[in-house]
């Protein structure tokens, strides 16, 4: 048996909460993340050596519809 890439305690997983929404997290054993379950946040935190890095800066959004084509740089 291979273990789950994330092996996190379920009562610490029960008390944490996204810092951006305060929604709850489900775990995406794959991508070694927490994702949000808001669907209009839905950002995934990564989870590095079963310590959760529940950063905004850290995350990842993991919604398509987010606008791609944004103002133009002027570079
Ligand atoms: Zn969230």
């Amino acid at each position: 048996m291979t273990p789950p890439n994330v092996n996190l305690d379920p009562d610490l997983l029960s008390i944490l909460v996204c810092p951006k929404c305060r929604s709850e997290f489900r775990v995406d054993d794959e991508a070694s993340e927490l994702v949000c379950t808001n669907a209009t946040c839905a950002l995934a935190y990564p989870v590095r050596d079963d310590i959760p890095v529940l950063l905004i800066d850290e995350a990842r959004q993991t919604t398509n519809d987010a606008p791609q084509n944004e103002a133009p740089e002027n570079a």
